[in-house]
């Protein structure tokens, strides 16, 4: 059984982690797996509804983005894949949902917002 905890989009367009009940809860601080099989560590604010997913109990968890001290009016040139916040620009994905990417995630594969 794993506890991997992923990135998911909600239909708000904010980046939640998924992962098991137990694991993702207020004021933790987890691992989240990228795509690319890096993890980065986040801060859950709170948590989402309950859900079954393979067994488990899972949960979203509404992650902290005020982190460095911005404003919430500035994270909107934020990358969609890691939160880096230099050299960010707008670019689609495959499916044609537009969004933001650093450079760095622009070269390492681009963009999933699927
Ligand atoms: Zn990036």
């Amino acid at each position: 059984m794993s506890a991997t905890i992923t990135y998911r989009k909600t239909r708000q367009g904010e980046w939640v982690a998924c992962g098991p009940a137990a694991i993702v809860r207020p004021h933790q601080l987890i691992d989240v797996t990228r795509r690319d099989g890096t993890t980065r560590p986040e801060r859950v604010v709170s948590v989402g509804r309950v859900f079954q997913a393979g067994g488990q109990d899972m949960v979203y968890g509404y992650l902290d983005r005020t982190r460095h001290g911005l404003p919430a009016s500035r994270t909107a040139a934020m990358c969609d894949q890691c939160g880096e916040r230099r050299a960010v620009t707008t670019a689609s994905d495959m499916s044609g949902i537009p969004g933001q990417v650093c450079g760095i995630c622009a070269r390492s594969g681009g963009l999933s917002f699927a």
